[in-house]
């Protein structure tokens, strides 16, 4: 179910939200990509959680940069990801 063009079509998937969320925090999304955006957050538990916790640091430091995530710390999120694909 889960082929490379599911972005294409609409439907996004956690790569793609860890891709889009600094965007998302800025509010440098467009209003498409923003709607689908908030509809992963609707079925996808997990990055409610993620987003939640760039909040907070958003709210400590102002404003999130990529450099300002510890080093690694998107590659772990992404492997946790494909982990919680896998089990689930
Ligand atoms: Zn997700």
């Amino acid at each position: 179910m889960d082929n490379g063009e599911a972005v294409a079509l609409g439907a996004l998937r956690c790569r793609d939200f860890v891709d889009l969320v600094t965007d998302y925090l800025e509010s440098t999304l467009d209003q498409q990509t923003r709607a689908r955006f908030e509809d992963h957050l609707i079925d996808c538990p997990d990055c409610s959680v993620y987003l939640r916790q760039l909040e907070e640091i958003v709210g400590a430091v102002g404003i999130l940069r990529e450099e300002d995530l510890s080093p690694g710390a998107r590659d772990v999120l992404l492997s946790r990801f494909r982990t919680w694909k896998i089990g689930g």
